[in-house]
């Protein structure tokens, strides 16, 4: 068996937060080992990270720099003694990391929605002791992910991480990924065995808001950050909005409160305290989902006023009433309850377009 030189005390690490950084692609030697060494010397990042080929969503966009990058990532690993890790989708980039002395491979949340892609990276490792790091799919498939690891311990990988980075949804306007945290504390119940990482760089798409969110996970008790950064990230090749330089992410990782207390409640207490973490999560989606139809609703209510229409059209009243009638009643939920809860989404979202009528009065 084949075993890389890698140090994996980090997964058996219970008080310490595990940091990955590094850039979203690697662009050039100099780019990759000024990130590095800049990290090494500001921040304490355990393990380097870097981009080599890029699953884009669209066509003639960076699709990473390919094996040339390869070299550049041992460089930076070797000025600065930390291991590094690659995303890997295919079995040929597992070849060219093994032989790159890569430490830690990576699945991307493009790779673990397909389970040929997976199996293939699975079994190109076979007799290999690397550490893989799971990336949560784009879609919200609790199996899906769990699957991925499933597929990495059949074929004896003994260190695996997981990394949630959100998920994929249509019309999703705050994050880039929604968080549904609910979803990672759900894995966490499953797999309690997993090291979990959060990755707020893919969650957020932009910078203003990934304190916030590397707090919460930290206060629902994650095990690590993997947070994109780069020595230039306004001129970033991919990812641009969401890169921070090294001094930002140690001035991050310096305001992060670390959630070092110990459960003192019995096991029956702690289940309570799981369910009600559940609710306060699911909560949270609601308020934002509100908040999305809200805006939609708006937009509506400028369309139907630039073309002098009423706000209410009974018909379309109908066909929504009925719609969550049914859907409500699938979900277990009471008539009455769907009754109540029509007539003030209703309201609120006639409320909302009269205000825009009467903004368009004067
Ligand atoms: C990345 O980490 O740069 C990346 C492509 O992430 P994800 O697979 O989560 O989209
Ligand atoms: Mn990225």
């Amino acid at each position: 068996m084949t075993t890389q030189n890698v140090n994996t005390d980090w997964l058996n690490k219970q008080s310490r937060l595990l940091i990955i950084s590094g850039p979203c692609s690697a662009e050039s030697e100099s780019q990759m080992v000024d990130t590095a060494l800049k990290l090494k010397a500001i921040s304490n990042v355990d393990i380097l990270r870097a981009g080599i080929w890029k699953p884009r969503t669209r066509p003639n966009s960076f699709e990473g720099v390919g094996a040339v990058g390869l070299p550049w990532v041992a460089k930076a690993k070797s000025l600065t003694g930390l291991p590094a890790t690659v995303e890997v989708a295919k079995a040929s980039h597992v070849e060219l990391c093994l032989e790159h002395n890569i430490d830690i491979l990576w699945i991307g949340a493009r790779t673990t929605v397909n389970p040929f892609a997976v199996q293939e990276i699975a079994e190109a490792l076979k007799g290999v002791d690397i550490p893989v790091l799971v990336k949560n799919p784009i879609n919200p498939d609790l199996a899906l992910w769990i699957g991925g690891i499933e597929r990495f311990e059949k074929v004896g990988i003994q260190t695996i991480g997981a990394i949630h980075r959100g998920f994929s949804n249509h019309g999703e306007k705050f994050y880039r990924n929604r968080p549904q945290w609910h979803l990672a504390l759900e894995f966490r119940r499953l797999r309690p065995d997993i090291k979990l990482i959060n990755d707020p760089s893919h969650i957020c798409g932009r910078r203003d808001i990934l304190q916030e969110v590397s707090q919460k996970a930290m206060d629902l008790n994650f095990d690590g950050l993997m947070i994109e950064s780069h020595i230039d990230p306004d001129n970033a090749w991919s990812d641009a909005k969401q890169q921070i330089t090294p001094e930002e992410l140690a001035q991050l990782l310096d305001n992060l409160v670390l959630r070092v207390g110990h459960e003192e409640h019995d096991s029956t207490q702690s289940k309570l305290d799981y369910h009600r973490q559940e609710i306060d999560h699911i909560d949270t989606e609601i308020m934002h989902l509100l908040g999305n139809r809200m805006n939609v609703a708006r937009q509506i209510g400028s369309y139907k006023e630039e073309h002098n229409m009423p706000i209410f059209s009974p018909k379309r009243w109908n066909i929504i009433r009925r719609q969550c009638q049914e859907l409500g009643s699938k979900n277990q939920l009471s008539k009455q309850f769907i009754e109540m809860y029509l007539n003030s989404i209703h309201t609120e979202s006639i409320n909302q377009q009269e205000k825009i009528y009467r903004s368009k009065r004067g």
